[in-house]
């Protein structure tokens, strides 16, 4: 179903390889253990690794680090492409408020928030929680928030194939408020749009208007 020369990457991207003149080559850690790289970068930061709050965190870190970056290892079109359900509904059809935590891939430090996505179906809707499992596909990553705006949207549009698709992500990054960045407060808001949500500005206003808005409805 999904076009193969949009199909997300499912692994990391390589390092380059080309060296600048002079520079030495980096050694080769492959065959070091995980644990061993930790213990050696809590050195690094003047810690002293042996003491007893940190004789485990090597392997917690470690554990920690490969869920919070598991969504390399998923699939869009196998996480989600087994919940399309056949419907003629064509009114629009909005998931507000998903939980986001993604690792920003210029410092490793997460940024939270959340994920607003709308579409008008065309023939098949999503089971709603499948949403949330398409967002942890992109958000378990190292990412940019931009990015990953647009993977959602370009996912959910090659596998669910609707008449048009949006996505608007509110999140506050952590590496921005602890370094002093920016404003504790201040959020970054993105969006994508896909299909009628690109074409027609009247969709287009309708869901960004429901996205954004500060009133929630009663529940
Ligand atoms: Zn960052």
């Amino acid at each position: 179903m999904s076009d193969p020369t949009t199909t997300p990457q499912t692994t990391p991207p390589e390092a380059p390889s080309a060296l600048a003149d002079g520079e030495a080559p980096a050694p080769d850690l492959s065959e070091v253990a995980f644990t061993d790289i930790i213990t050696e970068l809590l050195r690094r930061l003047g810690e002293d690794p042996d003491r007893e709050g940190l004789r485990r965190t090597p392997a917690r870190m470690e554990e920690a680090l490969r869920f919070l970056t598991r969504g390399y290892r998923m699939d869009p079109e196998a996480t989600i492409g087994d919940a399309l359900f056949q419907e003629r509904h064509h009114n629009m059809v909005i998931v507000k408020d998903i939980e986001m935590y993604s690792l920003c891939e210029h410092h490793m430090l997460p940024f939270i928030g959340k994920v607003h996505l709308a579409y008008i179906p065309n023939g098949h809707i999503l089971g709603l929680s499948k949403v949330a499992r398409l967002v942890e596909v992109f958000a378990r990553r190292l990412q940019v928030q931009e990015r990953m705006t647009e993977e959602i949207a370009q996912s959910f549009w090659d596998v669910v194939q609707p008449q048009g698709v949006g996505v608007v992500v509110e999140a506050h990054h952590l590496c921005m408020m602890m370094r002093g960045v920016e404003k504790q407060n201040s959020s970054t808001i993105t969006s994508a749009v896909r299909g009628s949500f690109l074409e027609d500005a009247r969709t287009r206003e309708e869901f960004l208007r429901l996205c954004t808005s500060e009133h929630r409805p009663l529940r």
